[in-house]
């Protein structure tokens, strides 16, 4: 039998309201000695999802707080068992003694994650809808939201299940005419197994393609904001971060090191770095700046080259542009509110894109951010659903869809069909580790430990 245990379920601090939840077989009997319904029901005999409003109290009676009780019966909760969740005031004074309230009454502490680790030993939900939830809970932007949900919707799970059971089949196949070659089994077509085996691996190669895309769109693409000093770097960088971060000010240099910012437009995030510019200069913690915006500039996916619409090109304009000949850029042509003295055939010719904004007025930002997002998504996903959601599941990908290329070279060598079932066998073994359903206990662990406590 599973113990009983308690947590906190909202974040520390002060909020509307602070839930503490409690699951396991006692959970209704841990409820009933602190929690009074206004009703005066029993509340053991409660049946699930039903809501009762009252008074949560210590266990010699003495009241915590107003609360309404949400009552879940098993198997229908987050975590298969019987669950009841207080929510009430969201102080943290209030919920701590509501939880103490519950250890006083025979519930124990949960332990990070062990919610969920429930939920998924009890069959509600597998691995990887278990590290969707952990996903849904860390994401910074709409696309993780979105991959993450379809996780816990079951779609990856069941797309690897089913990639998994036609492996199965085929290995039982090849096991069976292997075993008992006499028999009317009909023999393997090898043309025919080679390409079950490629159709397979092409799915999970395109899984694990758009599994790569939509990390590296969750992540950030590495963004830099580089330009002379003034331009209206800072500026801009507080309008795409949306607040006022940077010092703007009209003294050249002031911005001496490289700031990093995740900047969230949507679907895509930026990790951008703003730099001191690119300028030689004699101030030497000015030059550690102006060296890792070289740095950033080779290194990064995208670069935004602000120029000062109103001036004409300094010769450290001219040697930005030069740099970013090559480069996936976007010159910013800035102060657009001003006259204009920039020669900008010049940048035509090295810059594939220019935008003219006015950070001081704030115009032209929408269709900056509308270009960025243009360029950003050259890769677009074929179907952000069928995503993977982090390293752990993209190396049982990568090692599964090993062993089906390993299969189809062994069939192209004309290797005994024994060593295609091992190398088959051995794919659905990465798989299974993949959906937890024969992951080892190391693993499992290791996923639940970090999650967050009360999760
Ligand atoms: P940075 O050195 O490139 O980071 O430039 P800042 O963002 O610090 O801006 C330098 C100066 O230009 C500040 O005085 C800003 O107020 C001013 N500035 C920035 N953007 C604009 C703009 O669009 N129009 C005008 N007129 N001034 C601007």
């Amino acid at each position: 039998m599973q113990t009983t245990i308690a947590a906190v379920a909202t974040a520390r601090g002060e909020g509307g309201i602070g839930i503490v939840r409690i699951s396991g077989e006692d959970a209704y009997e841990v409820a009933a000695k602190i929690f009074a319904p206004h009703s005066g029901e029993n509340i053991t005999k409660l049946s699930g999802y039903t809501m009762k409003y009252g008074i949560a109290h210590n266990i010699d009676g003495s009241e915590i707080d107003e609360c309404i009780a949400l009552f879940y019966r098993a198997p229908h909760s987050y975590t298969g068992e019987d669950v009841v969740e207080l929510q009430a005031h969201g102080g943290s004074a209030v919920v701590e003694l509501i939880l103490r309230a519950c250890f006083d009454a025979g519930a124990r502490m949960a332990r990070a994650g062990e919610f969920t680790r429930r939920a998924f030993e009890n069959g509600r939900m597998n691995l990887t809808q278990a590290e969707a939830v952990m996903q849904i809970i860390g994401a910074s932007s709409q696309r993780e939201v979105r991959t993450a949900r379809a996780a816990l919707g079951g779609k990856l799970g069941s797309a690897m299940s089913e990639i998994c059971r036609k492996l199965t089949e085929l290995t039982a196949s090849l096991a069976a005419w292997a075993d008992f070659p006499e028999d009317e089994i009909p023999a393997v077509d090898e043309v025919e197994l080679r390409g079950e085996i490629e159709k397979l691996s092409t799915q999970l190669t395109q899984i694990i393609n758009d599994s790569r895309i939509n990390m590296k769109l969750s992540e950030g693409i590495r963004t830099v904001i580089c330009g002379r000093p003034n331009v209206g770097k800072s500026s801009l960088m507080n309008l795409l971060a949306g607040y006022e971060r940077c010092i703007v000010t009209d003294i050249p240099g002031t911005t001496r090191d490289v700031i990093e910012e995740k900047i969230s437009l949507g679907s895509v995030t930026l990790n951008v770095a703003d730099t001191a510019g690119i300028r030689t200069t004699g101030d030497p913690i000015e030059e550690i700046g102006v060296n890792k915006a070289r740095e950033y500039i080779e290194n990064g996916d995208l670069v935004l080259a602000v120029f000062d619409g109103s001036e004409k090109l300094s010769e450290q304009d001219r040697e930005l542009a030069d740099l970013l000949r090559n480069r996936t850029a976007v010159a910013i042509i800035n102060k657009s509110d001003k006259e204009q003295n920039i020669d900008i055939e010049y940048i035509h010719e090295r810059i594939q894109h220019i935008v003219y904004i006015s950070a001081r007025e704030k115009r032209g930002i929408k269709q900056l951010i509308s270009l960025i997002k243009e360029i950003s998504s050259v890769g677009e996903l074929s179907d952000a659903g069928l995503a993977l959601c982090n390293e752990r599941q993209l190396a049982c990908a990568i090692s599964a869809q090993h062993e089906l290329v390993c299969a189809v070279t062994a069939l192209d060598l004309g290797m005994t069909l024994d060593a295609v079932t091992v190398n088959l066998e051995s794919a659905v073994e990465c798989l299974l580790e993949l959906t937890g359903e024969r992951a080892s206990e190391q693993i499992v662990s290791e996923i639940f430990s970090q999650f967050c406590l009360g999760k």
